[in-house]
């Protein structure tokens, strides 16, 4: 076995563990940072263009950001917060574009008008009020509602308006359409130029443990030789999708006892006949069903997507086994244990709606999810579209004292007592927020090795809003955003 010793270690090669290399390469370029993937070429998963929805979520349209609290408002708290955490995002892609003239913002961010759409007299009430306490802060201003059908079907010319049922839509102008896999590939480019940074592909991790020094041990299987290594390293961070899970609990943590994945499978329909792609330009979001997961709500997207403009619908969500989408049908066996098998059936026995709601959606013919189109856009027909795979996601089982286990729809990063190992676990808001969930693990776990100094003066120049209340600060919010949406090319 060969043994190798390391500095900082990156497991998996998505979305989030390239930002954070880039990160760290930025605050400190001595770093040693290594990043191991087990496919031939990084992105593939979560992060492949077609596997999301490339929404830059902010919380301008999707309506489970903005649930109706117990005194009957409308919540507007987790919309502001990712809008918030969006920002950052946004900041330090400006930033690489001002830095670097090889890293193309074009190739993954595209300004795309992002659209609520609801129908009904409750739903447009509902809407109504939404739209009302986001306006109250700067960060939603220019958001606008109209319930008036000629000016919906300006915003959006395939979407029903003949109908005799009441509509309204939210329109902001300047929400987009990102690539991941595009920009992970950019920020690896940069990645590469720099010695202290290196990727091995085709290298699988198996299992991980602490030393008593408190550095990893890491056993690693390397696909193309068959050969097996050892490498230590002072600190870790898992990002492995769905995978991570897995990982996590063989690093034993205390901390990630209870913790268990609940896999979801997504498809979307894609558009063949471009005269339709062509009169679509927004993502329009619509409310999810009554017993159906949040990310299940439907969708009618633009996407640009190398440079080619696509329609997407979906994702139609379904119960699977699978972790990942190259991983095995006994990734959820696998990892119950007698820790976690208590939240497990927890969340099982709370959740048989949502769990025959899945179930059944996998028993869901072509023509059914066509029909479900049909509801965003009647004239639909099905030569014209296309059913692809939009990948997994494994949503967060935790555990609870009182109540034993409860599904979790958001993400949530995971630390071993000393900070030297941290694991992100869930799929929302994911990768538009995957900077400042990144900014967060270098805070905790390495910020002691960073100059204060250096910090400050990095973090003002790569994300000046990061842990400010820019709803409270409109001159910075207004500085920021103004050059932000200028350098990665939006219309203002
Ligand atoms: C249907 C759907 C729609 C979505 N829509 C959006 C959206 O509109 N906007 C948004 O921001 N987010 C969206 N997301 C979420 C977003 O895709 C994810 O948050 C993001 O891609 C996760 O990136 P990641 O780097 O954590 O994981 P991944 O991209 O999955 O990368 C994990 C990597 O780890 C590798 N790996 C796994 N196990 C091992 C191992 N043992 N050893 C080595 N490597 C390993 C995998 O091969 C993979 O390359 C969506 C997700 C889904 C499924």
């Amino acid at each position: 076995m060969v043994n190798v010793k390391k500095d900082i270690v990156c497991i998996g090669g998505g979305i989030m563990s390239i930002t954070l290399a880039k990160l760290l390469q930025e605050i400190d370029p001595s770093r040693n940072i290594t990043l191991y993937e087990k496919l031939a070429s990084c992105a593939q998963e979560s992060t492949q263009s077609i596997n999301n929805a490339g929404t830059g979520h902010a919380g301008y349209c999707e309506l489970n950001y903005t649930p109706i609290n117990s005194h009957q408002n409308v919540s507007i708290h987790r919309a502001l917060k990712i809008n918030r955490e969006f920002e950052v995002s946004l900041q330090f892609w400006s930033f690489l574009a001002k830095k670097y003239q090889n890293f193309k913002s074009k190739s993954f961010i595209t300004q795309v008008p992002h659209i609520s759409l609801v129908r009904g007299e409750k739903n447009i009430s509902f809407l109504k009020k939404r739209y009302e306490a986001l306006s109250k802060s700067i960060l939603f201003q220019g958001l606008q509602f109209s319930c008036d059908k000629e000016t919906i079907k300006k915003w959006a010319p395939l979407i029903d308006v003949a109908s005799k049922d009441e509509i309204a839509m939210t329109k902001y102008e300047f929400g987009s359409d990102l690539n991941f896999e595009s920009l992970s590939h950019q920020m690896l480019k940069i990645l590469y130029t720099n010695k202290n940074f290196s990727i091995h592909t085709l290298h699988e991790i198996k299992s991980i443990s602490q030393k008593n020094d408190k550095t990893w041990n890491i056993k690693i299987y390397n696909i193309k030789t068959k050969e097996l290594i050892l490498v230590n390293a002072k600190f870790i961070f898992i990002g492995a999708g769905g995978a991570t899970i897995h990982l996590l609990q063989k690093s034993n943590i205390k901390n990630q006892k209870g913790y268990a994945g609940f896999p979801v499978n997504g498809e979307w329909l894609i558009c063949k006949n471009p005269s339709l792609t062509k009169k679509h330009f927004s993502k329009i979001y619509g409310l999810a069903g009554p017993k159906a997961p949040p990310m299940s709500a439907p969708h009618l997207d633009l996407r640009i997507i190398n440079g080619k403009k696509q329609l997407m619908f979906g994702p139609f969500a379904s119960f699977t086994f699978k972790f990942l989408k190259t991983g095995s049908y006994l990734d959820l066996v696998k990892s119950i244990n007698i820790r976690n098998i208590f939240p497990i059936l927890q969340v099982f026995l709370s959740n048989l709606n949502l769990l025959s709601y899945l179930i059944k959606q996998s028993t869901n013919s072509y023509e059914d999810k066509i029909n479900m189109l049909r509801e965003f856009f009647p004239l639909a027909i099905k030569k014209d579209w296309q059913l692809v795979s939009a990948g997994k996601r494994v949503q967060i089982i935790k555990p609870y004292k009182k109540i034993g286990g409860k599904l979790e729809f958001g993400t949530e990063i995971v630390w071993s007592d000393d900070a030297s190992l941290a694991a992100l676990l869930g799929a929302s808001p994911g990768a538009s927020t995957s900077v400042y969930s990144m900014l967060t693990v270098i805070e905790k776990s390495l910020k002691g090795k960073i100059n204060p100094k250096i910090w400050k003066n990095k973090i003002e120049k790569m994300a000046p809003s990061y842990k400010q209340d820019l709803d409270k600060k409109p001159t910075l919010f207004t500085k920021a955003r103004l050059s932000t949406y200028k350098t990665l090319g939006f219309r203002i």
